[in-house]
């Protein structure tokens, strides 16, 4: 037998192995999914994790309505993107060794049937696998109240995070909570979209409810230190009370930006664009350049909501445009 098999040559014999392979030996299935999406680093003594709360594909010029389609073109072919490009959305959990502290809570997998938000809701799955349990969050702070940074706040009508205290700022959630103002924001909206506009403000009030229920929600007036570390920065232009977080420890310092980018791939390069989904356009454009620049000029890390995950880097300023640098 040794004989016969040293007399065939390889690539014969290998033939006939292929032929004799048993029925049914195609390729498997592809899976689809991806790995849990948490990220780790260490920022001084505080141990940051970007959570994934989920990636929605996203036609630039609908993100992005006044770019021109050759600065679509070819900022995402220096990407190595095409559109629609996947937008990230991120949350953070900052663990400052006395207070865990989430940044935003995805979308709780609400609104599934809309586009923007079909495929998110992967938070809750993605805190575990990253070690930790809901009822662990002592602290919850809110950059605004878009249905992917506040919708996992409850699962029905229970709070999903029952430890933690909730807090956020006023100007962004007296239009909901206050009932005056939210009364005369629905009677102030178009004839065509107030059952919308009132849909939505009970929607956002529903999930405030039971943290406010329990004692457990408090609001702050801007640029306020919430816990040793984390500090509120007003940057309002996304939304009336849009809130970024600068956290700190030993001589690091990372900014949590929230909403001020939604397409690094364009924005970076472009800031002064406007995007379909900010309140004030023109107040968020301040907002983001201002950001961008502290960044660049203090060399701060940076954490974005929709920047690719884990949507943290470095921002590089170059004569008028920002670049990207990825956390490794
Ligand atoms: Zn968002």
């Amino acid at each position: 037998m040794r004989i016969v098999r040293s007399t065939f040559p390889t690539v014969i014999r290998l033939a006939v192995a292929v032929c004799f392979l048993p029925p049914g030996h195609a390729a498997a299935p592809p899976v689809k999914t991806q790995s849990p999406g948490f990220y780790r680093m260490m920022l001084g003594d505080f141990e940051v994790t970007a959570l994934n709360d989920g990636v929605v594909a996203w036609p630039t010029a609908t993100a992005l309505p006044s770019a021109t389609p050759e600065q679509i073109t070819n900022c995402l072919s220096e990407m190595g993107l095409s559109d629609p490009v996947g937008m990230s959305y991120n949350a953070l959990l900052i663990n400052t060794g006395s207070k865990l502290v989430l940044i935003d809570t995805g979308t709780g997998g609400k609104l599934d049937d809309s586009p923007g938000f079909h495929g998110a809701g992967r938070l809750l799955a993605n805190l575990r696998a990253a070690g930790y349990q809901p009822e662990q969050v002592d602290e919850i702070y809110i950059t605004h109240v878009g249905p992917d940074h506040v919708g996992g706040l409850t699962h029905g009508t229970e709070r999903t995070f029952p430890n933690a205290i909730l807090r956020a700022a006023k100007s962004e959630v007296d239009g909901f909570l206050n009932s005056d103002k939210a009364a005369a924001q629905i009677a102030a909206a178009p004839d065509t979209v107030r059952a919308q506009a009132k849909a939505w403000l009970q929607f956002l009030a529903g999930l405030f409810a039971p943290y406010i229920k329990a004692g457990k929600f408090e609001s702050f007036d801007e640029d306020l230190e919430l816990v040793p570390g984390i500090r509120a920065l007003a940057t309002h232009g996304h939304t009336p009370g849009h809130t970024s977080y600068v956290v700190e420890s030993r001589g690091q310092t990372l900014i949590v930006l929230g909403d001020l980018v939604h397409v690094g791939a364009v924005q970076f390069a472009y800031p002064s664009l406007p995007t379909s989904f900010d309140a004030d356009p023109d107040a968020a454009i301040v907002q983001r350049k201002r950001a961008f620049q502290l960044a660049a000029d203090k060399d701060y890390w940076v954490a974005g909501a929709h920047l690719s995950f884990p949507g943290i880097g470095h921002v590089r300023a170059e004569q008028g445009h920002y670049r990207w640098i990825p956390v490794n």
